[in-house]
Parts: C-alpha cells; structure tokens; sequence
C-alpha cells in the first residue's frame, strides 16, 4: 500500500512538527495531518507575535519565528503535510493497521499513530455586547499582525494571562491600551500583574463591555458597566480585542478507546497509550506532574516517536544518534 506510513501524527503544533522532525532522524515514513489551514498549534492560533522567553537556549523568539524554525526544520526529511483536515475516526484493522478517517470522510493509513493535539481544535468565546455584530470587523480573537494595531486605541477584555500579554506587548505600538476585566484580581502571574499596573496601560477592573458604537459600520466606542458602583463609562476605540477563553473541542477523540484523564490521554513513561501502537505527546498527554509547555512537548515527542519505533522493530536502537554525529546529515 503506497499510501500507507510508518508513523502518522495528528496534530501539526510545536510539538507534532519537532515529532516529525525526530521521525525523520530515526528513517520513519512520515505524515502530519492537522484541522487548521496551518501549522503552528496554539502559537498560530493564539499568539503569533506574543515572544517567548521559556525555552532552553532561545531567551526569546517570536510566536511566529518559531513556528517558521519548527515547520523548515520538520520538512528536513520531507514528511508529507496535510492541512485543513479534522480527523473524527481512528480504527485497528484486523492486520494492526491503523485507519484514520477526516471529517470529510478521507482516509489515511498507518504502521503507528502519534496524537499531538494539543487541547483539540479551538474557537473563542464571542464577545456578548450590544453592536458586536456591526463591528464585527474591528472584534479580534487573537492578533495576527500587531501592525495593523499601529497608533489606534485597542480595549483588550480579559483577566488571564493571555489578556495581560497582549495588553503589554500592544503598548509600545498603540496610541492607548485599556485593560477591562470583570474580576477584581487579576488570574495572571503575579510578576506579570506588576509589570502590568507598573505600565501605561489603562486597567478597569470590575468592568464589562457592555456595548459597541460607532459611525454606520465602523467603531468609535466602547461602552463599559463597572459592576460594583453601577456606573457607565465611555472609552474611545479602534478595535477590541478579546480574551474570553476558547472552546476547546477533542471531538470524538476521547472516545477512541484509549484511556483519558483530565480532558487528555493517558500515557506512561514511554508515552504509550493504552492501545498498543497509537502514542501521545504534547499538551494533549497527561501523567504525574505534566507541564503543558513547549519544552516539555518537545522532550516528549521524540520519546513518543523512538517507542513507535520500538513497536515497528523492537530490535532498533531505543534512540536516535544525536543529529550532529548522524549520517543523514552527511547526505543533506
Ligand atoms: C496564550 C498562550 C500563551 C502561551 N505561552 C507559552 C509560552 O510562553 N511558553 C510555552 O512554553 N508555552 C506557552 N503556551 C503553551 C503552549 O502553547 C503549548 O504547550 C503548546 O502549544 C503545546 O503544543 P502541542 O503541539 O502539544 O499542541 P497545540 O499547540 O495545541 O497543537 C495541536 C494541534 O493539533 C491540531 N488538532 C487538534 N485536534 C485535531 C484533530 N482532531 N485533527 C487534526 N488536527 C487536530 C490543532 O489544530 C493544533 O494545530 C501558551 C499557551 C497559550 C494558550
């Protein structure tokens, strides 16, 4: 079967393209195959422009540039991508092969399956205010170009982390930020909280957005309720970005038949889920004392792919040759 791969890994985040990447190091036949129209993950998705300063040897990297250094170094042995594709189904045929059926009904075939996804597919909760509609066009969920932010007034709505971050990292580009939180205190870490009261970024807390207005389809208002003293204020506004949390939606993958924990599957040491040959790395595995962050996906992956690996020849060495000393680079 031409179509059939040694490894096939659902989800296309930091953490499936390194797994891809790691698979390659070890001559696996091997497919990516993600919902999105991208890769990336939840840096695509959520935080693009966001830096990130917590992975071991880059003190800090755009969402994006690592999302470009991943995908280029994940095609380093061509892996077949395929994007754009929910995957609803996964069956073990009678011959242990794996059958891996979309959405739209297209199949995939695999000798092994590593699941890499994440939290599931997203979609962020709406922002419930009167006019949300006809200014639709000026609502955003996440920022993919903060140039087009450049010296407009932004109200970000949110109390958690996220809304903190993108309050602070629009502020040097913007004419004015405003912070709305209905809490009182914010859930962000706490350093980040300091540095947010220590900024020029204007917080309301106890406050809502309660409502958008605007010249015919084009925002110049945003109305907020403070919920402890009643009072209605009026802030200025070019755009609104909001930070109410996502739906996060595993889909049908939780009843797959392996075993689940805290909305993740289950593994052990060897990132073995309880169905031989499927494995799981990433946010999405769950054991004692998981991390979800990036450096810890990226440990996890190639612990994933080298116990496929095992399952197709249990003779093979359990890890790969350190890049710098392996042959496949002589060839490159
Ligand atoms: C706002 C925010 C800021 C963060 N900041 C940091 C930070 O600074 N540092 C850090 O280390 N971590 C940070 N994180 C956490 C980090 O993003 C995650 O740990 C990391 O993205 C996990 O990677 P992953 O590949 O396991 O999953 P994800 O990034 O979630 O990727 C999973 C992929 O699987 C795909 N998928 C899901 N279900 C299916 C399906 N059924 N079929 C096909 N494809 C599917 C999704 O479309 C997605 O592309 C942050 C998270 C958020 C939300």
């Amino acid at each position: 079967m031409s179509n059939l791969y040694d490894v096939t890994i659902i989800g296309g985040g930091p953490v499936g393209l390194f797994t891809a990447f790691y698979s390659g190091l070890r001559s696996l036949k091997t497919k990516i195959i993600d919902a999105e129209p991208a890769v990336g993950g939840k840096i695509s998705y959520f935080y693009p422009e966001k830096i990130i300063r917590d992975i071991g040897g880059i003190p800090a990297i755009a969402g994006h540039e690592l999302v470009k250094n991943l995908h280029e170094q994940a095609k380093t042995f061509q892996p077949t991508i395929q994007c754009g594709e929910r995957i609803t189904e996964l069956f073990k045929l009678p011959d242990g092969t794996f059958q891996i059926i979309s959405e739209t009904g297209k199949e995939h075939y695999s000798k092994t399956v590593i699941i890499a996804a994440g939290s599931g597919t997203y979609e962020a909760n709406p922002l419930e205010a009167s006019g949300s509609e006809t200014f639709a066009d000026q609502i955003f969920y996440d920022i993919k170009n903060i140039a087009r932010f450049q010296d407009k007034t932004v109200i970000v709505s949110g109390g958690g982390n996220s809304a903190i971050d993108w309050a602070q990292t629009l502020e040097p580009f913007v004419k004015e930020v405003h912070l709305i939180y209905r809490g009182e205190n914010f859930k962000g870490h706490e350093e980040r909280v300091k540095e947010l009261h220590d900024s020029s970024v204007y917080v309301h807390v106890n406050h809502e957005i309660t409502a958008l207005q605007g010249n015919l389809d084009e925002l110049t208002t945003c109305v907020i309720h403070c919920n402890k003293d009643g009072n209605t204020s009026r802030l200025s506004a070019d755009a609104i970005l909001v930070n109410h949390g996502v739906k996060v939606n595993l889909g049908s993958m939780l009843d797959w038949g392996f075993e689940t924990s805290d909305y993740g599957i289950t593994v052990n040491q060897e990132m073995e889920t309880t169905i031989p040959g499927i494995f799981a790395c990433g946010d999405i595995a769950n054991y004692p004392r998981k991390m979800r962050i990036i450096a810890a996906g990226l440990h996890e992956g190639p612990i994933a792919l080298n116990s496929a690996k095992n399952y197709l020849d249990p003779s093979a060495d359990e890890v790969a040759m350190v890049s710098t000393h392996h042959e496949s680079f002589d060839k490159i």
